[in-house]
């Protein structure tokens, strides 16, 4: 079996893709691959030197947790995976400072990092609204890790896929009904009665509405089994096509390690 990937879409952040002759377990892998078990940094620890903002320091430290920051996953490990012991290297934590006074909005761009390749990956996410006189002074800390253990560290968002649909029309009449049913709109009547034209039969939502309503059931709608639609979005932690690429990865190594195991059995 050899897998097929036609890419339909691709910017940085999100990516529309076939999949083809690929098992629905593989298919699946990728997907929760991407979701949870590609690392990337989040910020988990905040050491508040002044907070006379209206926010309680948790809250304010939740609303840093959640900003994605840039990670390059050839540079940076989980604390518990690298080399120098759980000590705390620049391999395994990364430190920001804020500090902003007031009267003006306090955005992740205000962020300033230690390490010139980790940044808010979206500068303009508000974080607190400082009146006169109020200040935060923090130091931020970010550490790599899985999706799994919080979504913090969940470099992929909105990733799904559905099946390829496959609709027939045989022996038309011409009612037009299907046509009219449709909520997609990409069933026409063309030479030999009703069809879908080219790239259209992506938009289908195997709803089966038309064949509901033809009344000589002339119409079947099934799915292959063998073949994707993926979307995927990236939180902009990596590129879309790094988050697919790290996300293969991931699943190569783990299917090696149980082969490891399983040869020492
Ligand atoms: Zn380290």
């Amino acid at each position: 079996m050899t897998m097929e990937v036609d890419i339909l879409e691709l910017s940085e952040r999100s990516a529309k893709f076939i999949l083809s002759d690929a098992s629905a377990a593989f298919a699946n892998g990728i997907r929760r691959a991407a979701l949870s078990d590609v690392p990337t940094l989040a910020i988990d620890d905040v050491n508040i030197y002044n907070n006379t903002s209206v926010l309680f320091d948790e809250q304010l430290a939740l609303r840093l947790g959640l900003i994605p920051l840039t990670t390059d996953i050839e540079e940076f490990v989980p604390v518990e995976e690298c080399t120098c012991g759980g000590a705390e290297c620049p391999a395994c934590k990364i430190s920001l400072t804020l500090s902003a006074e007031g009267p003006r909005m306090v955005y992740s761009g205000d962020l300033v990092s230690s390490d010139e390749r980790v940044q808010a990956a979206d500068q303009n996410i508000p974080i607190i609204d400082l009146k006169e006189g109020q200040k935060v002074v923090l130091e931020a800390v970010a550490h790599m890790n899985y999706g799994y253990k919080h979504a913090k560290w969940q470099a992929g968002v909105a990733c799904g896929y559905k099946n390829m649909p496959i609709v027939t029309f045989e022996n038309c009449d011409e009612c037009g009904a299907c046509v009219n049913e449709c909520p997609k709109n990409i069933i026409h009547i063309g030479p030999n009665g009703a069809e879908i034209a080219g790239d259209d039969i992506l938009k289908c939502i195997l709803c089966k509405l038309c064949a509901s309503v033809c009344e000589i059931d002339a119409i079947t709608v099934s799915e292959d089994e063998k073949s994707f639609i993926f979307t995927m979005e990236s939180d902009g932690s990596y590129t879309v096509q790094q988050l697919i690429i790290n996300a293969g990865t991931t699943i190569k190594e783990k299917a090696s390690r149980l082969g490891q195991i399983l040869e020492s059995l």
